[in-house]
């Protein structure tokens, strides 16, 4: 870039905003979200990268995506007329990308761990060659969105779609088949109007703009409603609280409580084509963790890496705030491209807290006035903006795709009274709290089955019906509520003593008991019981459901306390066993002639 295309400066520069200026005010505009580059006199190499927030006539006010040390008044700044956008094509599985969609690894051979700043690389590696077939001939309409043709990446076929962003009904005018780059001609269109335009494998889209949103406008795709659990094979979830394909829903929780270690299973688990893990401003070492243990796991479901249906997008806490901002935005940006291949995705942001934190620092700067606890007045509906975006559509071909959206909440002292909680609640259809005791006592995953909640078990009913049986809602709910009893009755024995339960009553609260050591807490760490597929959850649930529901005749409470003990290290043992292996037939019968050696009302 030469000084020509430099066409305003800095006058202000507080934290990261700087306040800009048009040279020369007859001949340009300023756009809100339009990126800019900021070249500081000191430091001729370097190129800040930099988005307007709020454009006031010929000045405006942008957030620097870098330490804006070095920054002063009177430095240049381009224009690009863009707004802050991904590039999206083959390559993207497998990637770690900051914020801004530059590949760590590439920054890091080229630079060594540490970033320098200013330092951009592309978000598509240039060289390398993918295989193109055409589904698209010479002549065929197409429109936005269309496939044109596909490209094997990794373990799907990756559609290349007609640009998003294109207008009008084109015909193709030319395409071709074979090895190619991202950045080589692969087809060339033509509108009745007389415009042509060539298309790559890479198209680039607006982060913050729904990408569907036109295609949807137009008919072109449709959104559907959510009909089928998203299984994550952690029981709590699938059976108790389920998450939906296209679903959103959010784990907040105390530091500590384990939602990281919630998050990894899910990602490692759930049934989908693609993960995005947006590590979003925790500490450096947990997203280093994460960032070596995904490459070294291996799906469950295909043996290849984890990483090769991965993309992680990362910011640590001591990275710049603005771009953990831009970190969600990318990494939706990203599902909902897989989506329109007809794709099933799923985001997981750890934390959206500390995206909200990032929103209040950045609106502090700006002078906004300020709404609850010093968040910006807007955070209920950038929140809202953002979980949004889940769902599943149809696409172009007619084929379904669904993004599902998790988000972790990391509220100061776990308190979910706090407006981020409170607006992310708001927002989502199912909500998995994670409780302090519960992590203490080393109940894991602690999700409180006494306050969380999923909408979608309702919505999902037919589904559940088919698959889980006739009366599996009902007696989910019959199980809450004897994990209700079960606390109502152990509150009074912290009161009243053994002595002042009764007898049904105490054998009320051992089988809540029983049930939630055996079916709701499931152990991370262990080869066969961190993750439990749906068919296999049913049969448990079925034996669990007989036992807690069977009027048991126990002579006295030690009987009954016996009982529930022996029973739960035998299930314990048989969710540690692999279905159908010896020990696994072994459990099953002692569970069996313990469970009729009991007289039965
Ligand atoms: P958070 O992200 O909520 O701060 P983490 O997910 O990092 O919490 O969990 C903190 C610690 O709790 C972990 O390092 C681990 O020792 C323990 N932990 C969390 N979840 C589990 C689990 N499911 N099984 C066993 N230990 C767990
Ligand atoms: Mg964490």
């Amino acid at each position: 870039m030469s000084a020509a295309d430099v066409t305003a400066s800095i006058v202000a520069v507080q934290e990261d905003i700087v306040r800009l200026r048009l040279t020369d005010p007859e001949k340009g505009r300023l756009m809100k979200n339009e990126v800019v580059y900021i070249r500081p006199a000191r430091e001729p190499n370097q190129r800040l990268k930099a988005e307007v927030l709020r454009v006031m006539g010929a000045e405006a006010d942008a957030q620097v995506y870098e330490s804006t040390v070095g920054i002063g008044l009177g430095d240049g700044v381009e224009q690009t007329g863009l707004l802050l956008s991904v590039r999206l094509g083959p390559g993207l599985l497998g990637q770690v990308y900051d914020g801004l969609q530059n590949p760590l690894e590439a920054l890091a051979q080229g630079h060594g761990v540490f970033l320098p700043k200013g330092v951009a690389a592309p978000g598509l590696d240039p060289q390398a060659r993918w295989a193109f077939s055409a589904t698209r001939k010479v002549g065929e309409r197409v429109r936005a969105g269309d496939t044109l043709g596909t490209v094997p990446e990794g373990p799907i076929l990756h559609k290349i779609m007609v640009p998003f962003a294109l207008d009008e009904d084109w015909t193709v005018d030319w395409i071709r088949e074979g090895s190619m780059t991202v950045d080589e001609p692969a087809a060339r269109l033509k509108a009745p109007s007389g415009a042509v335009r060539t298309v790559t494998l890479a198209q680039e889209w607006p982060v913050r703009r729904a990408l569907p949103r036109r295609l949807l406008d137009k008919g072109y795709s449709t959104r559907l409603y959510p009909s089928e659990p998203m299984v994550t094979t952690q029981r709590i979830i699938d059976a108790f609280f389920p998450v939906v394909q296209g679903g959103a829903a959010c784990i907040p929780g105390p530091f500590g409580a384990g939602k990281t270690v919630l998050l990894n299973l899910i990602a490692r688990h759930s049934d989908v084509d693609v993960v995005v893990l947006v590590a979003c401003g925790e500490r450096a070492g947990e997203v280093v963790e994460t960032i070596t243990d995904f490459p070294r796991l291996k799906d469950p479901k295909t043996g290849r890496s984890l990483m090769d249906r991965t993309i992680i997008v990362c910011n640590t806490s001591s990275m710049p705030v603005a771009s953990r901002e831009a970190s969600i935005y990318t990494g939706i940006t990203l599902c909902e491209y897989y989506r329109q291949m007809g794709l099933r995705t799923l985001m997981i942001a750890d934390s959206s807290s500390r995206w909200a934190q990032a929103m209040r620092e950045t609106s502090g700067r700006l002078e906004e006035i300020p709404g609850e606890e010093a968040f910006p007045a807007y955070l209920d509906s950038a929140i809202k903006g953002v979980y949004e975006r889940a769902g599943v559509l149809r696409t172009n071909d007619g084929s379904v795709g669904a993004f599902t959206l998790i988000g972790a909440v990391s509220p100061a002292g776990g308190n979910f009274e706090e407006p981020v909680t409170q607006s992310t609640l708001a927002a989502v259809k199912c909500f998995l709290g994670l409780s302090y005791d519960r992590a203490y006592k080393r109940f894991y995953p602690a999700i409180d089955p006494l306050t969380s909640w999923s909408r979608y078990r309702k919505q999902i009913e037919s589904w559940l019906t088919e698959h889980m049986g006739a009366d599996w809602s009902a007696r989910i709910d019959e199980m809450i509520d004897l994990l209700n009893r079960g606390e109502d009755i152990h509150r009074m024995e912290q009161v009243a003593g053994e002595d002042g339960v009764s007898l049904e009553d105490f054998a009320v609260m051992e089988a809540a008991k029983f049930l939630d050591m055996v079916f709701l807490q499931q152990d991370a760490f262990d080869a066969v019981d961190s993750s439990m597929s749906l068919a296999r959850q049913k049969q448990l649930f079925d034996q669990v459901y007989a036992i807690v529901t069977s009027r048991y005749h126990f002579a006295d409470k030690e009987a009954a306390r016996n009982f529930f003990t022996r029973m739960t290290g035998l299930f314990k043992n048989l969710n540690y066993a692999a279905p159908a292996s010896p020990d696994f037939e072994r459990f099953t019968g002692e569970i069996d002639a313990l469970a009729t050696s009991v007289a039965v009302t």
